[in-house]
């Protein structure tokens, strides 16, 4: 472990003798103690990243996009360390892990091609000898608090954006993982080093917990706070941010569904169940957690996935072949288990759903499926572990109310063969989530995509498409090259 520690930079002085106890979810160990930043501090590191704005706007964006290939570089040099070291923090199986690193390579690219796009519009104006466009500026300090469950590819969407578009960023991780960023930051590092000339404070780290994160989110000083966790966080974070009249991007929980129609490839539907449903061991935002399966195929489906949980491998994350780590600690777990004990109080029938031994000291679960006859109270609710919840139903119009009756609204998908079915899950009158799919599970988004979801979701988006917009402030200007003076709407104002 110390090997691992000192290749990604992170010195014993660095991880030893602080306030914040860190523990691998593999087997509970405490791996490192962190020092926490004192909320007395922020201010001032408030105050480096409005002056690093200051000279960061005026550098060209495809400057800026140079810091970010060479971030990319980085990351690719280290993405074998920085990947084991995701799944020693965060418990990922390792190609999870390595998978998540590779999303942060991934949105280096996009946004270094980005910073030659930052485009605005030409606008016809009304008036002649005018020309009316619009341009996009940067906003200043971007926070980014960010959830356990994706370490450090959360931090890199947001970074690798706001930075070409001229932001500096301060971010608050999880206080469940704070190695992961410190040694994310390491590379950061190497990759200003290169760079030569950014100014100082521009990616800024602070850790610690909600009470930290506060201090961003209540300053005026810091117009953008791109939050990643749970509802709950956000319910606190997203009023706190409008009341200052800030900008907030909100990626909140999900209950994701998929619908299973009769003409769908089972076999296929069965893959992509699995995966989305028990990979990261249910802990991904966009975890499939309600299977909504037409009535004539509910038995087939739920035998062949009763079969092929049965043969799950189940354990240490760093074991070449396991597919299910751990969950992040004792509480999610207990959390599973007594959800399990509301579906069954709910009428529901639950296969699988013990606790196992899988390293001693960690929190390790059967995955479970529970056979529910309605989508009761418990199943309306974000469980953050491994419990796919299945529904029947006889029309698709009753499946896409079913799919759109939870309060969160992130991914969703329909397995079909049938045109019009998938069609019409994608029209106005289908899924009403921010990411719909057809014959794809919920989990698993490109990054050239926008990615983020609707409702208890939050509503904010980041990655792809124009994501962008959302760090940058929109400015139409209207220039008169003629020698008149017409006023718009044709009023007359003669002096
Ligand atoms: P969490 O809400 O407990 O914590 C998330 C972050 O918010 C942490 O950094 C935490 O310190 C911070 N925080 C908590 N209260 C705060 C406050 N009052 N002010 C400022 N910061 C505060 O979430 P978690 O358990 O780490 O992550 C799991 C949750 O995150 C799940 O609900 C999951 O769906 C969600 N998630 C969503 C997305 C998405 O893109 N929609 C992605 C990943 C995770």
């Amino acid at each position: 472990m110390q090997d691992l520690f000192s290749s990604l930079g992170l010195t014993p002085d660095l991880t030893q003798g602080g306030t914040l106890a860190v523990r691998s979810p593999i087997d509970g160990a405490e791996i490192a103690r962190i020092a926490e930043t004192p909320v007395s501090d922020m201010p001032a590191i408030i105050a480096r990243s409005q002056t690093a704005f200051r000279a960061w706007r005026e550098v060209p964006a495809p400057r800026r996009g140079e810091l970010v290939r060479l971030l990319g570089e980085e990351l690719r040099a280290a993405k074998a360390e920085l990947g084991a070291l995701v799944t020693l923090e965060a418990g990922k199986i390792t190609s999870e892990g390595l998978g998540e690193v590779q999303e942060m390579i991934d949105i280096c690219d996009f946004a270094v091609g980005l910073s030659r796009q930052l485009y605005g519009l030409t606008i016809a104006s009304e008036r002649p000898g005018h020309r009316m466009m619009e341009t996009w500026h940067p906003m200043g300090p971007c926070a980014v608090i960010s959830a356990f469950n994706f370490p450090v590819a959360v931090w890199s969407w947001n970074t690798a954006l706001a930075l070409v578009c001229g932001n500096p960023v301060i971010w608050k991780p999880s206080e469940k993982t704070p190695l992961t960023a410190m040694a994310s930051m390491k590379i950061m590092e190497r990759a200003l080093a290169r760079f030569g000339d950014a100014p100082e404070g521009l990616v800024q780290l602070v850790i610690g917990g909600p009470a930290v994160g506060e201090a961003l989110v209540g300053s005026k000083d810091v117009p953008i706070v791109s939050a990643t966790g749970s509802t709950r966080m956000g319910r606190i974070v997203g009023p706190k941010v409008a009341e200052r009249f800030g900008r907030s991007i909100l990626e909140l929980g999900g209950n994701n569904a998929m619908i299973v129609a009769p003409s769908a490839d089972l076999d296929m539907a069965v893959r992509a169940i699995v995966f989305s449903a028990v990979g990261t061991a249910g802990q991904r935002c966009t975890s499939l957690r309600r299977l909504i399966v037409h009535h004539s195929i509910r038995k087939d489906l739920v035998a062949k996935l009763a079969a092929a949980y049965a043969s799950l491998p189940i354990g240490d994350p760093r074991k070449e072949g396991t597919l299910i780590g751990p969950l992040v600690d004792a509480a999610s777990r207990d959390r599973m288990l007594s959800a399990l004990e509301q579906a069954k109080a709910e009428g529901g029938t639950v296969h699988g759903g013990a606790a196992v031994e899988g390293v001693a000291g960690g929190a390790y679960v059967q995955p479970a499926i529970a056979d529910m006859s309605g989508q009761s109270a418990i199943v309306k609710e974000e469980t953050f572990a491994p419990i796919l919840y299945v529904m029947g139903y006889e029309t698709l119009e009753e499946a896409i109310a079913l799919q759109n009756d939870v309060p969160q609204g992130l991914s969703s998908c329909i397995f079909t063969l049938n045109l019009r079915e998938a069609e019409t899950f994608l029209s106005a009158v289908g899924s009403d989530c921010g990411i719909a799919n057809v014959n794809i599970g919920p989990s698993g988004a490109e990054i050239g995509g926008a990615f983020g979801g609707e409702k208890d979701t939050g509503g904010g988006r980041e990655s792809g498409s124009d994501a962008w917009k959302g760090y940058m402030r929109r400015q139409t200007n209207t220039v008169n090259y003629s020698a008149q003076l017409p006023l718009a709407q044709g009023v007359k104002f003669d002096i």
